[in-house]
């Protein structure tokens, strides 16, 4: 529970970097968007006003003329009363606007000043129109403001990031109007986020660290959960398992003091022999709980030597046989290599993965067991492998039997005693050889283990 807790935690702590991150980004775009609009702004002021000075007077002059023209034109075309109605009204300052913004020449001249000052000069400009009135000697014509609410005429909508480059009132004989001025570089964007660049590379190694290092915690911590679990499993099987040789050892020692068994010779002996096998059983146990650990600590330490491996099989069968001599065991050997073939390993160690196979195939099988037992080979390996008629693994168990302490979910696996450790030392022993195991398996069928072991020349 408290677990879950924390993993949420991490999670949301998770989110809000990324949520930080974001803000920090668009925080950021938005100080360097002004930065921009500010030094390029500047820059083209500085343009506007070099043009001025350069023209000697207003730029815009030679267009000035051009709306006068139509504006003189409109005059005498439309009479008086039709000025007065909203149609007309829109059509002249769309005829106004279309003009002014199609001849202007002062965006030439300002791409030209840019050029030179190698920045760059993709530039879109545009005159935005507050009011205009047309004039006829006396009289004024009211056609367009921009404070009237019931206007019909709507103008392009001047772009949120465009630079403001000034407002200017030109009065000439046929019209007056107050008009603004403003240029958007169309590459803003990119240069934006160009120079930010270095930033957003310095942030994502960031953000890729700490994703890194929380997918590793959070990983890390699942397993450690895992292994918690399997390991108070192991304590209770363990004790478990300690308990039933011990409790027989307490039965079959009190039953020895007893006058009337003491005196009994056979009795006796049985009795001391049970006492016996049970020690030898914990004393098994206690040895492979020990050998976890110093397998732990310092790993293997093999005593490898030159073994005949046929006659090394069939002894260890041999004595697996006689130990199951209470189950009725086939077991069939498929060897499938020369009488003398020599092969080198750890007899000790070998000795105890097979009798590991051999134990599992006969505990975790729910009919009469039938192991086949093969050896064969193949270029620079030979292989053994140990095939069942057992209840066989599921794929999600597979992948976990060779895990430390783990032990299959089986109902079955409640009532076969283990710790969980005979196939993690398998594989160990076969990986401290070069080795490696695989497990084929048809769950209800049975299963096949292989080693596969390099032949040293
Ligand atoms: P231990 O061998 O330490 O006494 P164990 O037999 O439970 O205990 P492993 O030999 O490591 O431990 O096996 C792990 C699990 O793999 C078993 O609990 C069982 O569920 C499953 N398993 C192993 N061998 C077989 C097999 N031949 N057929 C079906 N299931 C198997
Ligand atoms: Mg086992």
């Amino acid at each position: 529970m408290k677990k879950r807790l924390n993993i949420i935690l991490a999670f949301a702590a998770l989110i809000i970097l990324l949520s930080a991150q974001v803000y920090v980004i668009s925080e950021l775009y938005k100080l360097r968007n002004r930065v921009f609009i500010q030094d390029y702004g500047a820059e083209i002021l500085d343009a506007v006003n070099v043009l001025e000075d350069n023209t000697g007077n207003n730029p815009l002059h030679n267009v000035y003329i051009e709306l006068n023209r139509l504006a003189s034109d409109i005059l005498f075309d439309i009479p008086d009363y039709e000025l007065q109605s909203d149609s007309v009204k829109t059509d002249v300052i769309k005829e106004f606007s279309d003009l002014l913004n199609e001849n202007e020449q002062v965006t030439e001249s300002l791409k030209l000043y840019l050029n030179e000052r190698n920045l760059d000069s993709e530039i879109k400009t545009f005159f935005y129109i507050h009011n205009l009135k047309l004039l006829n000697f006396n009289r004024e014509y009211p056609i367009f403001s921009d404070t009237d609410d019931n206007n019909l005429f709507t103008q392009n909508p001047v772009k949120k990031n465009a630079i403001f480059l000034g407002r200017y009132i030109p009065t000439y004989d046929y019209f007056r109007m107050e008009v603004s001025y403003y240029v958007d570089f169309n590459n803003r964007k990119k240069i934006v986020i160009a120079e930010m660049s270095s930033v957003l590379i310095i942030l994502t190694i960031t953000l890729c660290a700490v994703l890194f290092v929380y997918l590793r915690t959070l990983r890390n911590m699942l397993k450690q959960r895992k292994l918690s679990e399997l390991k108070s499993d192991f304590i209770s099987n363990m004790t478990h398992e300690l308990k039933t040789p011990l409790s027989t050892i307490a039965v079959a020692s009190a039953s020895l003091a007893l006058d009337k068994i003491a005196s009994d010779r056979k009795k006796s002996k049985e009795l001391s022999e049970i006492i016996n096998r049970q020690n030898k059983l914990l004393n098994q146990m206690i040895d492979q709980v020990l050998d976890i650990s110093s397998l732990e600590k310092s790993g293997f330490t093999l005593s490898k030597e030159k073994v005949e491996v046929k006659p090394f099989m069939r002894e260890i069968i041999e004595a697996f046989r006689i130990n199951q001599s209470k189950n009725e065991i086939t077991i069939i050997e498929e060897f499938d290599i020369e009488e003398g073939f020599v092969a080198e390993f750890d007899t000790y160690q070998f000795t105890r993965v097979f009798n590991n196979l051999f134990s599992n195939a006969v505990k975790y099988c729910d009919q009469k067991p039938e192991i086949r037992s093969g050896i064969s080979l193949k270029p620079g390996f030979i292989i053994f492998w140990v095939k069942d008629n057992g209840i066989g693994i599921s794929k999600d168990d597979a992948k976990q039997v060779f895990s430390k302490f783990y032990r299959g979910n089986l109902d079955l696996n409640k009532k076969v005693k283990g710790l969980g450790l005979g196939l993690y030392f398998v594989q160990r022993i076969v990986q401290a050889h070069g080795g490696i195991v695989k497990l084929e398996s048809t769950p209800g069928k049975g299963s096949t283990f292989t080693i596969e072991l390099p032949l040293n020349k």
